[in-house]
């Protein structure tokens, strides 16, 4: 499939509220983001955008039900902020060495490739500057990035993320990645990407073979964020199957919405599907403290008891690591039930996963 035909899809997305009231009956909430939204032009709102393909996964009838629905289509929900969330609540601002170059953690850096996505979710935890039109990164600040990181040896891994890297065309995606690889030939690459669920046909046979052409200089990574079995059609696995076909290592990172995937059964089968998709699943994310997404939130009660349940019935090859990304820059935590129960001596009392306890005798030290 050509670059064309991908390009049309993108630029043919609904992108506002007019144009989405003409495919599908909004609710009363939804309809009030609109008359919010227009009045409060310019704040820190998430725009609209959906293509037309994730739209046609939605079930009409089942209104505010749906799970794709949730991740997609605004309410008036949005504009209920707490004083605990922010707009930029991993305070990734706080840890910028370039404009577009943000460094948390000693080891990994993160490159704002782009702020655009084929599609803006509406629990998006980057909503401060995925949307708002800045365009790809240009040449200079890609160059100011990869000298960065020339004299950080230390950092190992690059993510470029976004906005989604991948609504960048081949070339741009190719002079970017190759700019650090020419800097950085050691450093891992990892593309974070919603493509393969919002637009797959993203993903051609033109994409596969760039990415696998630069991951013979240095391993490309790509990781997704499939939320909901329905979300792995026939389009996104054939797309799932070329990159994997190209040789490209497929992760993906779940976030935990409510009422979108907060339910053992679905996640059970959204994890085993993705194995069967040749992706492993890496995170299930608490979400993120971002303004106007507590409606989306799920508990952290029920997470514990989802990950208790997932980890009982899932292979470790199929089970993601439940992990909150702290607030103020704390960074990732693992969030699991303790199974170390106490030690005595060198022996280690441990609780199974069936709720029996069991002794461990260590090796003398
Ligand atoms: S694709 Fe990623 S960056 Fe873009 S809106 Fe969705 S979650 Fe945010």
């Amino acid at each position: 499939m050509s670059e064309e035909v991908w390009q049309e899809e993108l630029a043919g997305a609904i992108q506002d509220m007019g144009q989405l009231q003409q495919c599908c009956s909004l609710t009363e909430d939804e309809l009030a983001w609109s008359a919010a939204a227009e009045t409060l032009q310019g704040s820190g709102t998430l725009r609209v955008r959906i293509p037309r393909r994730y739209l046609s996964l939605i079930d009409q009838s089942a209104l505010r039900a749906d799970p794709i629905r949730l991740q997609v289509i605004p309410t008036i929900e949005e504009f209920h902020e707490l004083p605990c969330e922010s707009s930029d609540p991993l305070a990734e601002d706080s840890w910028h060495v370039t404009p577009r170059l943000i460094r948390r953690y000693k080891s990994r850096a993160v490159f704002l490739a782009t702020d655009m996505c084929a599609m803006y979710c509406r629990h998006c935890f980057r909503r401060r500057f995925a949307g708002k039109e800045e365009g790809p990164a240009s040449i200079q600040e890609t160059a100011a990035a990869a000298n960065a990181l020339g004299a950080l040896p230390e950092v190992r891994e690059l993510l470029i993320s976004g906005g989604d890297p991948l609504t960048m065309s081949d070339a741009l995606l190719h002079e970017m990645i190759s700019t650090f690889q020419r800097v950085r030939p050691d450093m891992v690459i990892r593309i974070g990407t919603r493509v393969p669920v919002t637009l797959p046909s993203r993903i051609t046979g033109e994409l596969a073979d760039l990415l696998h052409s630069l991951s013979r200089r240095a391993p490309v990574y790509l990781m997704t964020q499939f939320n909901h079995p329905r979300e792995l059609d026939h389009a996104a696995r054939t797309a799932l199957m070329r990159l994997s076909d190209a040789g490209i290592p497929l992760f993906n990172q779940t976030v935990l919405l409510k009422g979108v995937n907060d339910d053992v059964d679905l996640l059970e089968q959204l994890m085993n599907d993705l194995v069967a998709a040749r992706v492993k699943p890496y995170y299930l994310f608490q979400g993120d403290l971002a303004s106007g997404t507590s409606h989306l939130r799920t508990p952290l009660a029920t997470g514990f008891v989802l990950e208790q349940e997932l980890r009982r019935r899932l292979s470790g090859l199929a089970m993601p690591v439940y992990a909150v990304d702290l607030p103020q820059g704390g960074g990732k935590v693992p969030l699991v039930q303790k199974s170390l129960l106490r030690k005595e001596g060198n022996r280690y009392l441990f609780r199974s996963m069936d709720g029996q306890d069991l002794w461990y005798e260590d090796v003398d030290t």
